[in-house]
């Protein structure tokens, strides 16, 4: 809608609100807005040296067909936005996804499409390990480079296999990590390499907000990736 379709629009409503004795307040979707009905976002955290603060858009510069950014899942730290449900093949499926670009400061290099619980669980693990963990390397961490998320398959991809906790929306992988320094760790180099005291901080502080994490020592399909699912086990997170 051009400018002048908006102000119209805007005089319409101006209009029909003025001889409404009680106009009903509308929720303004989107944070920080007078009268949100969304959790308001924090104020920007301070970004690090040549990284740019995560923007919104704004809803008067959105093209057609264009959807909102802000904070999904009712939980500030996640910016992305909803999607609608996903019914794949048999038992694969979300039936209240999100499209996730950020959390908790952090920027997403490939959006992922999960549950709620399981970006919470991202965020958490973000917040409690993969930020302050990255004192270690004397620099913040900027990016993460997520290489799975949503996928209707069987574990590991083999056929007869069990479905995949991705199947369902509850797992994400995680190829590597980026810094404020320049530098990026990826699991597949830097878990026997440079970089291994960050790897296996924040492979241990997963084990607990993730009900199962797999590294580079579980087996050798996860030589490259960290995989994390809030899959709950008797007997606790299986970490590995
Ligand atoms: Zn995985």
């Amino acid at each position: 809608m051009g400018r002048a379709g908006l102000t119209a629009v805007l005089a319409l409503v101006a209009t029909a609100c003025a001889g409404s004795p009680t106009p009903k307040p509308r929720p303004v979707p989107y944070a920080n807005a007078p009268g949100s009905i969304y959790a308001p976002l924090r104020s920007p955290a301070p970004s690090p040296r040549g990284v740019a603060p995560t923007v919104l858009n704004v809803p008067g510069l959105l093209k057609p067909g264009q959807s909102v950014e802000g904070s999904v899942c009712s939980d500030p730290r996640i910016l992305g936005r909803r999607i609608s449900t996903i019914n794949g093949a048999g038992a694969c499926g979300i039936s209240a996804p999100v499209r996730v670009t950020s959390v908790s400061g952090i920027r997403l290099k490939n959006a992922i499409r999960v549950n709620c619980e399981a970006a919470k669980a991202f965020a958490d693990w973000t917040d409690r390990s993969a930020k302050p963990s990255a004192e270690v390397m004397g620099a913040v961490l900027t990016d993460m480079r997520p290489v799975a998320s949503y996928a209707c398959r069987t574990r590991n991809s083999r056929p007869g296999a069990r479905l995949s906790e991705h199947a369902k929306g509850n797992a994400v992988d995680i190829a590597d990590f980026s810094f404020s320094n320049g530098k990026t760790i990826s699991v597949l180099k830097g878990w026997r390499g440079e970089g291994s005291t960050y790897l296996r901080r924040v492979w241990k502080g997963a084990c607990g907000p993730f009900g199962t994490v797999l590294g580079p020592e579980s087996d050798r399909f996860h030589q490259d990736h960290f995989h994390f699912d809030i899959a709950r086990h008797r007997g606790g997170p299986y970490c590995k």
